[in-house]
């Protein structure tokens, strides 16, 4: 009967991102024989704070702000997952999102749930004291549901490093002592991992290059190239391993738009410049490209294709335009089940936002068994580490999509929620 109303309620959800998390679970669950209050239990999320708080601004006013956290599932361990500040965040998202960080854990074996948090604002519009402010009051809203052994927020979409270090801080100032383990993705001065910031774009570089053996490809990478949606975290340290290794970047883009060059963009000397401008964006780049549209970046001829940016990029209505032959999807989320089935009809294979993107939470992970352990590694050994557990964890979904005879998202999906369901028959329903 509850289950029902949960149910009914959430099928009413009108945001495209929750539909999508929802559906992929519906396909994917079809081909586990699990009992059918296993199935509901697992989909809908643990526990959910929603908050509205003041936060006073440089001109003396007071704004108030609403923000979100979300724990889908603590069956794995503790929770674990990003705080996003964007001015569309709402709690059907940061539900999805939550969801797909239960299924990335499982895919990568952390003794993790999922979890993600949201504050809807435009973190560019403000100073950097406003955000310390918004920062330092959402984390203390927050209190009652994070903790190192509890669930460790880490940065996604418009916070970084310095918003994790506001927000350490001000769980520490409340505990007392010094807590470095609540969050991932601090810097490394104060107890961040090494290799963190570049890990999730690295580790989708891991998964190309996985891709591309499986696919048997063997080109040499200066014949392969590249399109990047998105130069934030993911998009520009993705797009700087695989010019590192030799591959032909020739596009990439921005919330100000696309730029191309069919023999290959300059993506230091790009980096340089966003790292540089004032909002860090490329916008007013004048280098070596021609500049285009993000409608036109997804649609151009390509090897690959790795959308870096958002959700929901490749949809029914431009998924028989895309021409790369292999998508990685670095952002979560970023096609619908709709373009899903069209790019499988057309044989573009898709390594999937779970498994493309989960080199963020690993090194994650490495950042907090560091932290509890005090005992820090060096860059290589925490690359060496990573890219076996993705190889690993890429192994497990092929096998997967070999037993089921599913395309890789469906094989990750499964695997997953198998995972989940397996360890929560062993723990039991309590009480
Ligand atoms: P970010 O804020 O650092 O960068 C986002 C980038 O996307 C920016 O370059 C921005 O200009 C661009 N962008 C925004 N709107 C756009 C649009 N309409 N068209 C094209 N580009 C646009 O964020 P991020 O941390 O790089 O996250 C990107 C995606 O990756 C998100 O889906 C996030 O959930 C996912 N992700 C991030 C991490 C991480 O460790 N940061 C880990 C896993 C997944």
């Amino acid at each position: 009967m509850v289950a029902n109303a949960i149910q009914s309620s959430v099928h009413m959800t009108t945001d495209p991102t929750y539909q999508t998390a929802l559906q992929q679970y519906d396909r994917a669950v079809t081909h586990l024989k699990l009992p059918e209050g296993l199935v509901e239990f697992m989909k809908w999320p643990r526990r959910e704070l929603s908050v509205n708080f003041p936060v006073k601004m440089d001109d003396g006013s007071i704004r108030v702000f609403s923000g979100y956290r979300v724990h889908h599932s603590t069956v794995l361990g503790p929770t674990k997952g990003g705080i996003r500040y964007s001015a569309h965040v709402n709690l059907d998202e940061v539900r999805a999102l939550a969801m797909w960080m239960t299924w990335k854990c499982a895919l990568v074996n952390l003794p993790y749930g999922g979890a993600k948090g949201g504050v809807v604002v435009e973190p560019k519009s403000l100073s950097l004291g406003e955000l310390a402010s918004l920062t330092r009051r959402f984390t203390s809203e927050l209190i009652l549901l994070i903790g190192p052994n509890v669930d460790i927020p880490a940065p996604d979409m418009g916070t970084n490093a310095q918003t994790m270090a506001w927000m350490m801080d001000t769980y520490s100032m409340t505990v007392g002592y010094s807590v470095p383990a609540v969050v991932t993705g601090k810097p490394v001065n104060i107890g961040g991992s090494l290799g963190r910031e570049e890990a999730t774009g690295r580790g989708t570089i891991v998964c190309m290059l996985e891709a591309l053996r499986h696919k048997g490809i063997t080109s040499s990478p200066k014949d392969i190239s590249v399109v990047v949606q998105g130069f934030g975290n993911v998009g520009s340290f993705a797009a700087q391993r695989a010019y590192d290794l030799g591959f032909k970047v020739v596009a990439v883009s921005d919330v100000t738009g696309g730029y191309y060059n069919p023999h290959g963009l300059n993506i230091p000397a790009m980096r340089e410049y966003t790292n540089r401008s004032p909002r860090r964006t490329l916008e007013g780049y004048k280098g070596d490209c021609d500049q285009i549209t993000n409608a036109e970046l997804l649609e151009l001829p390509c090897d690959v294709l790795i959308p870096a940016a958002m959700e929901g990029q490749i949809r029914g209505d431009n998924a028989s335009r895309i021409k790369a032959h292999l998508i990685v999807e670095g952002a979560n989320g970023p096609t619908t089940p709709e373009a899903d089935d069209i790019l499988d009809d057309r044989g573009i294979m898709v390594v999937p936002d779970i498994l493309a993107n989960a080199g963020g939470v690993t090194v994650s992970y490495f950042e907090w068994v560091q932290g509890l352990q005090e005992y820090f590694w060096d860059e290589d050994e925490v690359y060496r580490r990573l890219e076996r557990i993705l190889v690993r964890a890429y192994e497990s979904v092929v096998s997967t999509q070999e037993q089921y005879g599913v395309n890789l998202r469906n094989a990750a999906q499964i695997t997953a929620i198998n995972r989940v369901a397996q360890a929560t028959i062993t723990r039991g329903i309590y009480p």
